[in-house]
Order: C-alpha cells, then sequence, then structure tokens
C-alpha cells in the first residue's frame, strides 16, 4: 500500500495519525501545575532577583531528581557549560573536544574560556560522540607530556572532553570514561537536552566532573531561561555558586569580591517557575514515552526512515522525536521538511555541523563523516509533552 505514497507523504500521514489534524508545534511548554502560584508567592515577597528561596528549593530538588549531590542553578545551560569548562581548568589556548553534531552553545562556552574546540564525529546508535573512533584518534594524533593531553599537530593542551546527550539520547558513557581515563582529560557533559535521561539506570550529567542542564523554553522543563551545573565535589559545587554570583564574600553589608566572577544566577522569578515544573516532570516524562510508543506504531510501515528508539540499557527523556533518513533517502528531506511543514506539522533538521559554521570554520578535527551523513538525514518531529495527555 506504502509503495504508492512517497516518503514525505508517509511522513505527514504517520504523524497525523498521532497528534491529529494541526497545526503542531515542535515542542511547546505546559504549564498546568503550580506555576501561577509560585509565581504570585515569588512576586508577593519582593525577592524576584538573584536570591530568594526559591532558587534554594529549586538547587536542592534538582540534587534529588538527578541523583548528583550538589545544584547551582544559573541563568542559561550556556552559562553553566563556561562555569564548569573554567572550574574544569580549561584555559586561553587549550583545546576541548566536542562533537561536531551539538547545539552551538557547546562551542560558544569552550571560547568563552579563550580555549578552541576540537571537533569530534558522532555515531547513529547514540547520535553523540563515537567514542571508539575517538579512542583510536587519540592514539594517533596525541602524546601525554607531564600528564598533559597534547595534540601533537597543534601543540596544545587538550584539557576536556563535552559529549552531548543529543535529543535525549544518552552517549556511550561506560566507552568516554575510559577514555578521559587512559588519556588525562576531564569529563563536563553537556546535559542540556537530557534531564530525566538515564545511562544503565544513572541520570546523565552525573558522570563526569560536572555536568550542565538548560531550562529555555523549548527544553523538557522551563524556568523561561535557565540552566544548572551538576556535580558531586563539594568544592566545585560552592566554587561554582561563588563564580556565578559575582565572586562576593559573604558579608552582612560589605561588597568585597575576590575574583573575576559572573552574574550568572539564576534569578528566584525563574527558580518559582522551574519548582512547579519539576513537578509536572513525571508526569511529562510518561507523556513523552507514550508519545514516542505512539509514533513508533504509526512509523512501522513506513519504508525510508526510522524511529530513533533509546540506547540499549539507557532511558531517554525523548526530548525531541527523531527520524533518520535512510541513506539512500538523503535527497528526500527537503521534501519531507517542505511537506510535512505545508501540512501544519513543525518539523526541523538537525543544526548545521560546527566546522560548517563561519566562527568554528578553522578548527581542528577529526574525520566527521558520521556526523555529516547524520546530520542530512535527522528530522525532529512535533514533540510537546502535551501532545499526548497522560493522568497522573
Ligand atoms: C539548549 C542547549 C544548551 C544551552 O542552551 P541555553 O539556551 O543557553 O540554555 C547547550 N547545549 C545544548 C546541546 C543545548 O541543546
Amino acid at each position: 500500500m506504502s509503495k504508492s505514497f512517497t516518503l514525505a507523504e508517509q511522513v505527514v500521514a504517520a504523524i497525523r495519525t498521532v497528534v491529529g489534524a494541526g497545526p503542531v508545534r515542535l515542542h511547546e511548554p505546559s504549564f498546568i501545575g503550580n506555576e501561577w502560584l509560585y509565581l504570585k508567592e515569588c512576586l508577593d515577597s519582593t525577592f524576584v532577583s538573584s536570591v530568594g528561596k526559591f532558587v534554594d528549593r529549586f538547587e536542592v530538588e534538582l540534587a534529588t531528581f538527578t541523583g548528583a549531590k550538589h545544584a547551582v542553578a544559573v541563568v542559561n545551560g550556556t552559562a553553566a557549560l563556561h562555569i564548569a569548562l573554567k572550574l574544569a581548568g580549561v584555559k586561553a589556548g587549550d583545546e576541548v573536544l566536542i562533537p561536531a553534531l551539538t547545539f552551538v552553545a557547546t562551542a560558544n562556552a569552550v571560547t568563552y574560556c579563550d580555549a578552541t574546540p576540537h571537533l569530534i564525529d558522532c555515531e547513529a546508535r547514540t547520535l553523540g560522540v563515537d567514542a571508539e573512533k575517538l579512542r583510536d584518534y587519540l592514539i594517533d594524533h596525541t602524546e601525554q607530556r607531564a600528564g598533559q593531553c597534547v595534540n601533537r599537530v597543534t601543540g596544545r593542551v587538550i584539557r576536556a572532553l563535552v559529549p552531548m546527550h543529543t535529543f535525549g539520547h544518552p552517549v556511550e558513557l561506560d566507552e568516554l570514561l575510559a577514555v578521559v581515563h587512559d588519556f588525562n582529560l576531564a569529563l563536563v557533559e553537556d546535559a542540556a537536552e537530557s534531564l530525566g535521561s538515564y545511562y544503565h539506570g544513572q541520570h546523565t550529567g552525573t558522570f563526569g566532573l560536572m555536568g550542565t542542564l538548560s531550562f529555555n523554553g523549548n527544553k523538557t522543563i522551563t524556568t523561561g531561561g535557565g540552566g544548572a551545573i551538576l556535580t558531586n565535589d563539594i568544592n566545585l559545587a560552592r566554587h561554582a555558586k561563588h563564580l556565578t554570583t559575582t565572586a562576593k564574600m559573604q558579608h552582612a553589608w560589605e561588597y568585597r569580591h575576590d575574583e573575576v566572577g559572573y552574574n550568572y544566577r539564576m534569578p528566584n522569578l525563574n527558580a518559582a517557575l522551574g519548582c512547579a515544573q519539576l513537578e509536572q516532570l513525571p508526569m511529562m516524562l510518561d507523556s513523552k514515552r507514550e508519545l514516542f510508543k505512539r509514533y513508533q506504531s504509526a512509523f512501522a510501515p513506513v519504508r525510508g526512515a526510522k524511529l530513533m528508539v533509546e540506547p540499549e540499557q539507557c532511558q531517554s527523556n525523548y526530548w525531541l522525536q527523531t527520524l533518520l533518513l535512510d541513506a539512500d533517502q538523503v535527497k528526500q528531506r527537503d521534501l519531507v521538511l517542505e511537506t510535512t511543514n505545508d501540512a501544519g506539522f513543525m518539523t526541523r533538521p538537525a543544526w548545521v555541523l560546527m566546522q560548517v559554521l563561519t566562527p568554528f570554520k578553522g578548527c581542528p578535527r577529526m574525520d566527521l563523516a558520521g556526523a555529516q551523513s547524520l546530520s542530512q538525514r535527522l528530522i525532529n518531529i512535533p514533540s510537546s509533552s502535551g501532545l499526548v495527555p497522560v493522568v497522573s
């Protein structure tokens, strides 16, 4: 039956089966819990800015939810990455390994430290860093000097690895932990997209020295704008809090700062929204999983594209539902995007790869065939948790 329909028509039909007539956006926040209540409480308290009980509460509840010992709330996920990299020891002139397939924030944060992104290939199984290829590459292109990993081509120190859990799917963390151990690298996870995603039962963002989250409006839960640093190290947590609050020494009235700090702390108003959203998170995750299951049945008969399934022994939050076109269907991608958007279903391709972006054209990189192929074949389809209401 499906033979007489183009891939684009089949995709539109499958989406319509699951989400109805449309129009449907790619990802919308939903505010069906205590959002209004907590925001009013916050306004009534007059503590709307960088101190207040909602910030403290949000940090405690984030730590509890993720299993991290500490969480430091900040203004956005990019700021979280910036501070995490700084605290991981990334200095001017260093290189930092990041996937070529990521949102630009990962590369920007490296650049804020006056360091250079070094681009790594990605694999189809997880959509993240290809651990095996990375190991082979590091064997061939680096050497250890005084306990540091040095890029033999550029002579610069490769300080850290920042894997990213693409669209909520956890990367191969066991392999990557072995790589950072063997090559003396710091591991900082960009878990901006993976709140509620677990690798072998442990929450993403809690495996390395530090992990970072984002609560931007398009993420699984939102604080308007916001982010957080996760860590199990009390000293790193304290330093992260200090740096993100202008490095002000605690004192009843005196303004004394002992290093160059940043005004990165999350305002109480945003944290109030966050506390309400966190209460909804388990329900949202159930809803996203249910949406995945419905898409899975709808896309089962479709030839030429596959729905992305969480990697083995992992639990994905299914932040963005993803189609991967077969290699021989690459030329159909733009038609699929056009047809679905014309039909009122907002879809979009993966990000333009980092080495293609003007600021990162000259960055050192390995062969990026995997990321290149993925970037031409990935399509995100409507993914809001509100699409499948779940009774809690
Ligand atoms: C959303 C996101 C961030 C952080 O974004 P902010 O908008 O600064 O909160 C970082 N990395 C990735 C991969 C993201 O998707």
